[in-house]
C-alpha cells in the first residue's frame, strides 16, 4: 500500500474552500474502483482526459477529485455520468510502466459532493463541497467500534487472502469513519456496495452497515471452513486406507495369500463362462467378479460377493428335464401309487394329453389341491412328477408371514439369502420340476408385507418367466414349472390368488376307500419299510377295520399309516431279538401293539334329549360331528354363548333365536317365557368348527327343544344356514361333513336341499347306509328331529332354578326344560 513516492502527498495540500465552502479542482473519472479517504492506491492511467486533469493538477502541486462512473463501460464519461459523491485526493509522481502504461499513487484525502462542472473541455474541472464527517466518539461508537473490530478479527483469521497486518492497521484507527472506511476496502465488495458505503455520511451508519458486512462474510468464511475441514478428513482417510491396502497386499503376497485367491478367482470365472446361463445373468455375474478382482482378499464384502456367486453358479438356468408324455405310462404310475382320487388322476392325465398335441402352445395348468390331510394331495404330487420324470420339490408355505421369507432379502442385509422360491429351484436343480407349494391356506400376513403378493407373481404365467427375487437381483424365469398347490380349506386363500388356481377337492376317504389302502398301499409299504416283506405277516381284514374304527378318527389316512407302521416295528423287534410272535394280526392283538382303543366311545349321546342336537362341522382336519347343548335358566332374557365361538357363529345363534320367537305361538311357547328366561348355549368337544352360519338350523333345532321341551333325535345330523323367516340356506363343505356322520354313526342327514349336488360324488356305500334327507325350512327340520310335544307344555325351568324365589310355579318342573342338544354343523 505505502509504495515509493509516498512523500510527494504532503506536498499536496488539500483545497481550501471559497466563502461557500467549495473547493474547485480537477476531476478524474475512475473506473472500476472506489476510493476511501486515508487510503493509498495505485492508479492506472489510461484516458487522455484523465492524463491532462492530472497534469493540470501537479502543475500547481493541487489535489483532484475522483469520482465513479456509473456505467464502468462507458468510454468517455459524460458528467451526467458520474455519480456525485466522490473523494478529494493527493498524487504522487506519475511512473512509466513496463506494458507502457503510466500509473499513479494516490492518497484520499476527504469526501466530497459535486456541485458544479466549471470546466468540460480537455478535462473536467468541478466546483465540490467537502464532506463534513461528525468523529466524535461516544460509549455508542465505543461499543460498536469494538464490536466491528472483533468480528474483523476472525475475518482475518479466517480469510487467507486478508493479511494480519490488515488487522493490526485497523486495530490502531480510533476514528469511526475511518475504521469503516478500512475494512471496507479491505473487504471483497462489489463496486455497487464500495459506492454506497462511499454515500453514507454518518460514520456510526457507515459502522453499521459494516457490521452487517463482515456478520455475513463470516458466515461463508465458516461454512467454507467447514467444508474444507470435511473435505480434508475425507483426504486423509482414504490415503490411508490405499496405505493400509497396500501394505496388506505386499503382506499377502509375501504370504503366497494373494496367489490363492488369485487362482481362485481365476477358477470361478471359468465356472461362469461354463455356466449356461442367459447373457443378462452372466453380464451379472462378470460384474460381480470383477469387483472382486479390486478387493484384498480379506475385504468384509469378499465373501458376500462370493456367496452371491455361488447362488447365480449353483440355480439351474436352462438345464430341464425331459418330459415323458407317454398317457399310458403316466395313468400306470398313478393308479400304482394311489387308490381312487379319479379327478385329479384325470386331469393330470389330460394335461399331458394336451401337451404332446400342442406342446409350444401349453402352459402348465397352476393345480390347487384342498382337502383334509392324509388324503394324499403330497404323494399324489410326488406320483405326477414321477409320471411326467420331472423332479419333485414341495415348499411349506404355513405361517409365512413375511414377503421376504418369499422373495429374499436385499444382499445389503447381514446373511441375506434368496426366498424360498428360489432356494427351492436351486433344490430342484431343473427349470421344470413339479413345484408344490404346501398349505397356502395357512399363508400370514402382516407389517413386514404381504406373502400372497408375492405368490401372485410366481403364479401368474404373465409374470412369472422374470420373476424378480430381492436377492438375486437378476430376473428368474419360473415359467417352465409346474405348480401344484395344496390347501386344507378355501376360505382362507386371499381371493385374488384362488382366482389362478384350479381347484380340485380331495375328499375324505370311506371306511372302504381307507380300507382298501391300507391293504393295497400303507401295509405293503410299512412291511417294505420295516423289513418285514418276507416274513409273511397278514392283517386281518377286521383288525385293518378296529384300527379305523377304534384307533383313527380321520378324514385321511395319516394315523392309520402310522399306526400300521407302530405295529409293524412292534413285531420287526420281535423279529430282530429272534422272539416268537405271531404272523397274523387279528383285532384282538391290536390291544397288544397298540394299546386301549382311543376312539371307542361314540361321541354322540345313547338318549335324546332335550336341547341337545347334533351338527355337522367342517373343520380343516375334514368334517367332524358337533354337540349344540343349550340350557335355560329363569333370567332376564340374556344369552350366553360358550366353547369356541367364532362371530358368525354368534350372530347364527341371534337369527335362531330371532326365528324361534316369531314362531313362537305356532310352536306353543308361551310368549312371555323369552324375556324371563336366561339362555346358555355352549359348543362342547374339540371338534372346534370354522367360523360360519352353517350352525344355523342345528341352533334354532336346540333352542326350539329346550324351549318345547321335545327331545331332539341324537342320531339326526344337520348343517345349514337359517334366515329369519326359517329358510334354510346352502352352506359349504357338505362331502367332509356328509362322511364325518357316516363315520361317526348317524342314521339320518339333514342337508339344505341347494347342496344336493355337491352330493354327486359321495361313495354309493355311505348313500346306502346314511338317509339323506333335503330340507328347505326350519318346518322339515323340525319334523325330522324333535320328538312329539310334552303332554304338557312344560314351561322352561331349569334344574339349578331357585324355586323358592320364582313365583310363577308351585310345583317344581317335571322336564328340565334346559338339556335339549342338537348336534349342529360349522360350516
Ligand atoms: P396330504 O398331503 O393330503 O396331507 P399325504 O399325501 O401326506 O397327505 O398322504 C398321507 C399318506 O397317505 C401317504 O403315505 C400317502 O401315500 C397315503 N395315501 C393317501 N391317500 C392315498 C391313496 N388314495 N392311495 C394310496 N395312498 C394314499
Amino acid at each position: 500500500m505505502f509504495g515509493q513516492g509516498i512523500n510527494d502527498f504532503y506536498n499536496v495540500r488539500d483545497a481550501e474552500p471559497d466563502e461557500n465552502g467549495l473547493i474547485e479542482a480537477a476531476l478524474i473519472p475512475l473506473r472500476d474502483m472506489v476510493i476511501y479517504p486515508n487510503m493509498v492506491t495505485p492508479l492506472f492511467v489510461g484516458r487522455d482526459r484523465s492524463m491532462a486533469a492530472i497534469m493540470a493538477a501537479q502543475a500547481n502541486e493541487q489535489t483532484v477529485i475522483g469520482v465513479g462512473q456509473i456505467d464502468p463501460s462507458v468510454p468517455d464519461p459524460k458528467p451526467d455520468d458520474l455519480f456525485v459523491f466522490g473523494t478529494e485526493m493527493a498524487l504522487g509522481r506519475l511512473m512509466r510502466m513496463p506494458d507502457g502504461t503510466t500509473s499513479v499513487l494516490a492518497q484520499g484525502r476527504r469526501r466530497v459532493e459535486i456541485v458544479e462542472f466549471t470546466r468540460t473541455e480537455n478535462y473536467y474541472r468541478v466546483k465540490a463541497r467537502p464532506v463534513f464527517e461528525n468523529n466524535k466518539k461516544t460509549r455508542e461508537t465505543e461499543a460498536l467500534m469494538r464490536a466491528v473490530l472483533a468480528l474483523f478479527e476472525k475475518c482475518v483469521q479466517l480469510n487467507r487472502n486478508l493479511p494480519e497486518e490488515a488487522y493490526i492497521y485497523a486495530m490502531n484507527v480510533d476514528e469511526p469513519g475511518w475504521l469503516a472506511d478500512l475494512i471496507a476496502s479491505s473487504l471483497d465488495l462489489s463496486i455497487e456496495e464500495r459506492q454506497s458505503i462511499l454515500e453514507l455520511i454518518d460514520p456510526m451508519e457507515r459502522l453499521h452497515r459494516i457490521s452487517v458486512l463482515l456478520g455475513r462474510e463470516l458466515d461463508v468464511l465458516e461454512l467454507e471452513e467447514q467444508i474444507n475441514s470435511q473435505v480434508q478428513q475425507e483426504v486423509d482417510r482414504n490415503q490411508r486406507e490405499v496405505y493400509l491396502r497396500e501394505q496388506m497386499r505386499v503382506i499377502q503376497s509375501e504370504l503366497g495369500e494373494a496367489d490363492i485367491f488369485q487362482q481362485d478367482l481365476n477358477d470361478l470365472r471359468e465356472r461362469i463362462d461354463q455356466a449356461s446361463m442367459p447373457e443378462e445373468v452372466h453380464d451379472k455375474a462378470l460384474k460381480e467378479l470383477n469387483r472382486l478382482l479390486l478387493m484384498p482378499p480379506m475385504a468384509p464384502e469378499v465373501g458376500i460377493i462370493r456367496t452371491y456367486l455361488d447362488w447365480l453358479l449353483d440355480l439351474p438356468w436352462t438345464k430341464a428335464s425331459e418330459d415323458n408324455l407317454d398317457i399310458e405310462h403316466a395313468a400306470k404310475v398313478l393308479d400304482e401309487e394311489h387308490y381312487g382320487l379319479p379327478r385329479a388322476k384325470d386331469r393330470i392325465l389330460e394335461h399331458i394329453a394336451v401337451r404332446k398335441l400342442a406342446p409350444d402352445k401349453m402352459r402348465s395348468p397352476i393345480l390347487c389341491f384342498v382337502g383334509p390331510p392324509g388324503t394324499g394331495k403330497t404323494s399324489l404330487g410326488r406320483s405326477i412328477a414321477k409320471a411326467l420324470g420331472r423332479e419333485f420339490v414341495r415348499v411349506s408355505l404355513g405361517g409365512v408371514r413375511d414377503e421376504a421369507e418369499i422373495r429374499g432379502h436385499r444382499r445389503t442385509y447381514i446373511g441375506a439369502l434368496p426366498g424360498r422360491i428360489i432356494q427351492t429351484m436351486r433344490r430342484a436343480g431343473t427349470v421344470n420340476p413339479v413345484f408344490m407349494l404346501d398349505e397356502i391356506d395357512k399363508l400370514g400376513q402382516d407389517f413386514r408385507g404381504d406373502p400372497s403378493s408375492a405368490l401372485l407373481e410366481v403364479l401368474d404365467p404373465e409374470q412369472n418367466n422374470a420373476y424378480s427375487d430381492h436377492y438375486l437381483e437378476v430376473p428368474y424365469d419360473l415359467s417352465k414349472v409346474m405348480f401344484i398347490t395344496t390347501a386344507n380349506i378355501l376360505d382362507t386363500i386371499p381371493p385374488a390368488l384362488l382366482d389362478r388356481l384350479e381347484v380340485i377337492e380331495f375328499a375324505g376317504y370311506t371306511e372302504e376307500e381307507k380300507l382298501s389302502i391300507a391293504r393295497r398301499f400303507l401295509i405293503p409299504r410299512q412291511l417294505e419299510q420295516n423289513g418285514l416283506a418276507d416274513k409273511g405277516l397278514r392283517f386281518d381284514e377286521k383288525a385293518i377295520q378296529t384300527m379305523i374304527r377304534e384307533y383313527t378318527y380321520e378324514a385321511g389316512v395319516r394315523n392309520l399309516e402310522r399306526e400300521i407302521a407302530n405295529v409293524c416295528r412292534k413285531v420287526a423287534r420281535r423279529v430282530a431279538s429272534e422272539k416268537s410272535f405271531t404272523r397274523r394280526i387279528t383285532p384282538d392283538s391290536l390291544d397288544r401293539y397298540l394299546g386301549p382303543a382311543h376312539y371307542l366311545q361314540s361321541k354322540l349321546e345313547e338318549n335324546d334329549q332335550v336341547g341337545l342336537v347334533t351338527g355337522l362341522a367342517w373343520t380343516e382336519g375334514g368334517g367332524d360331528i358337533m354337540a349344540v347343548e343349550i340350557t335355560l335358566m329363569p333370567g332376564k332374557g340374556n344369552m350366553l354363548l360358550t366353547g369356541q365361538l367364532g362371530e358368525v357363529m354368534q350372530e347364527s345363534a341371534q337369527a335362531a333365536l330371532s326365528y324361534t320367537r316369531s314362531r313362537a305361538k305356532a310352536l306353543n311357547i308361551k310368549e312371555n317365557t323369552f324375556e324371563k328366561t336366561d339362555i346358555h348355549i355352549h359348543v362342547p368337544e374339540g371338534a372346534v368348527p370354522k367360523d360360519g352360519p352353517s350352525a344355523g338350523i342345528t341352533l334354532a333345532t336346540a333352542l326350539i327343544s329346550a324351549f318345547t321341551g321335545r327331545k331332539a333325535s341324537s342320531k339326526v345330523g344337520m348343517t345349514g344356514e337359517i334366515t329369519l323367516r326359517g329358510r334354510v340356506l346352502p352352506v359349504g363343505g357338505i362331502k367332509e361333513k356328509v362322511l364325518a356322520a357316516h363315520r361317526a354313526g348317524l342314521k339320518k342327514v339333514l342337508v339344505p336341499t341347494r347342496n344336493k349336488k355337491d352330493l354327486i360324488e359321495i361313495h354309493k356305500k355311505v348313500l346306502r347306509e346314511l338317509q339323506i334327507i333335503y330340507v328347505d325350512s326350519m318346518d322339515e327340520v323340525l319334523e325330522q328331529v324333535l320328538g312329539p310335544a310334552a303332554r304338557k307344555s312344560a314351561p322352561p325351568r331349569a334344574k339349578t332354578a331357585k324355586p323358592k324365589t320364582s313365583r310363577s310355579r308351585k310345583r317344581p318342573a317335571r322336564v328340565p326344560a334346559s338339556v335339549g342338544v342338537v348336534t349342529a354343523s360349522g360350516t
